[in-house]
């Protein structure tokens, strides 16, 4: 089976990467031709690889912009793609081409920003894809089911790197109290 479109998404460490890593492996033991690529301002961990909160870590191309990919098609039979909110617009073209060319992209990133809105081309993509993956974390605050990465500093970029310093994942009701607070 080729030509698939499929989108993981959910917030901050619910297990997108893992969930990538673990895909594509099992495209690996197909004997398919896998590559994996990153956005590269995300500097956050070893530029040359993608890497989970639970510290798997896979060889992955940095790339600036998603056209990037093209150069990789002739070689190239699964593209597996991190970070995908940290794109511009173009990613979207890019990945609904690559199907069109019978690959299959394989692609994670955050839904929602730290304010709960939809986050850059994700939402085109998810609405785009023949699969989506939607993951949970655990809710800082109740242990329920996390959608949202709440912002625990004061900046207000909407891009901002961070890990637990920066970022807690909360479940609707819980950042809807925070909204309150
Ligand atoms: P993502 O790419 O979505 O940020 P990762 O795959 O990198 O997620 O990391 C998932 C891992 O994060 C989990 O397996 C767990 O070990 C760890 N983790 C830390 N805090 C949480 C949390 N609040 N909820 C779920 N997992 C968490
Ligand atoms: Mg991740």
């Amino acid at each position: 089976e080729n030509a698939k479109l499929r989108v993981i998404c959910g917030p901050m460490f619910s297990g997108k990467t893992t969930k990538l890593i673990n895909i594509i492996h099992t495209y690996a033991a197909q004997d398919r031709r896998i590559q994996v690529f990153k956005p590269q301002l995300d500097h956050r961990y070893a530029t040359k690889e993608i890497v989970s909160h639970d510290n798997k870590s896979i060889a992955a191309i940095g790339i600036t912009n998603a056209e990037e990919l093209y150069a990789f098609a002739d070689k190239t039979d699964v593209f597996a793609i991190d970070e995908a909110q940290f794109f511009g617009d173009e990613i979207v073209n890019v990945c609904q081409s690559l199907t069109r060319k019978n690959k299959i992209v394989i692609i994670s990133g955050l839904d929602f920003d730290f304010k709960a809105r939809p986050f850059g081309s994700m939402p085109a993509l998810l609405s785009l894809a023949d699969e989506i993956i939607k993951l949970n974390a655990v809710c800082n605050f109740c242990a329920g089911h996390a959608s949202f990465s709440h912002r625990t500093t004061t900046e207000v970029e909407t891009l901002v790197l961070g890990e637990k310093d920066k970022y807690v994942p909360l479940c609707r009701s819980c950042y809807l109290e925070v909204l309150k607070a």
